[in-house]
């Protein structure tokens, strides 16, 4: 068996000169930070596709990819999902330890929906949950945003009962999850029973909505959305506008999140009205919302 000539262990990959051995890539890496252009036994250079495995296994380190994944969630948070796939393009996935395979999975599904490929976020989705369940301790907070991630592409696809599947999962951990998360449990929730057409299921959701945001660290903008949006459906209800002005009134809702300098001045006089609470506390259990 060809034994790596730097560490002196087997299970080499890289052919990297002229000698019959099987480099590590670490190994091969560790040689080229040291300015080792070229084999001292055969004195043939480094060929350019060994340097490119020791290259690959650099980025894969784990400060470098804490970087690189950080990097993509920032650019598909703003929307950039150009320079968010170039850069996961760039990660070898092939050499990244668990727990960044995971993360990769994830921001890959996320960038997928940005870009309108919904069947292909589906299984990245699917990929993320799988090894995430693989683990032997589960983040409730990732598990929760996977399997809304999973659910709200469902939705897209019009699956509505694999959909409620991932949703009811998602609901369990409720009482474990950071308000944040929490609200984005529910606000899926919400969206699922308002792409049905149920729009009395639609407000409860958006009530369990907001008495979630009430928690300290919900960011205030984020408040008066959901509040927002909890007026305009319920007005709708009560009026019996649900079917086209329900939907404009919506619409109108949401497109003020890009106005967010007047959300914010909004926000602002509201937070001052909502009495706010320090723990997450739910008052209608969400799974009772999605089994009724
Ligand atoms: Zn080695
Ligand atoms: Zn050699």
């Amino acid at each position: 068996m060809s034994v790596c000539p730097v560490c002196l262990s087997p299970g080499g990959t890289v052919s990297a000169c002229g000698c019959n051995a099987l480099l590590h890539a670490e190994c091969l890496a560790k040689l080229v930070d040291h300015k080792y252009k070229r084999c001292k036994v055969c004195l043939v250079n480094y060929t350019d596709s060994a340097l490119l495995a020791s290259a690959r296994y650099r980025l894969a380190t784990e400060p470098t990819l804490h970087h690189l994944l950080a990097f993509v969630t920032h650019a598909t948070n703003a929307g950039q999902h150009e320079l968010a796939q170039s850069m996961l393009r760039v990660l070898p996935i092939d050499s990244l330890p668990a727990s960044s395979k995971i993360h990769y999975h994830y921001e890959r599904g996320r960038v997928q929906v940005l870009v309108g490929r919904q069947a292909e976020a589906e299984a990245s989705f699917l990929q993320t949950l799988a090894m995430l369940q693989k683990g032997a301790r589960v983040n409730p907070q990732h598990k929760a945003l996977t399997l809304v991630g999973l659910a709200s592409v469902l939705i897209d696809q019009r699956k509505f009962s694999m959909s409620a599947h991932y949703l009811c999962a998602a609901i369990q951990l409720t009482e474990q999850l950071r308000a944040c998360v929490a609200e984005r449990v529910m606000r899926t929730v919400a969206r699922y029973f308002l792409e049905l057409g149920n729009s009395h299921r639609y407000v409860m959701a958006l009530r369990a909505v907001n008495d979630i945001v009430r928690a300290e660290e919900v960011d205030p903008v984020r408040r008066a959305t959901v509040l927002l949006e909890l007026r305009v459906g319920e007005a709708a209800i009560g009026e019996c506008t649900v079917d086209a002005s329900f939907g404009n009134a919506l619409r109108l809702v949401r497109a003020s999140h890009r106005h967010v300098d007047i959300l914010q001045k909004g926000a602002n006089v509201m937070s001052q009205r909502i009495k706010l609470e320090r723990r997450l506390r739910i008052k209608t259990h969400p799974e009772e919302i999605i089994r009724m």
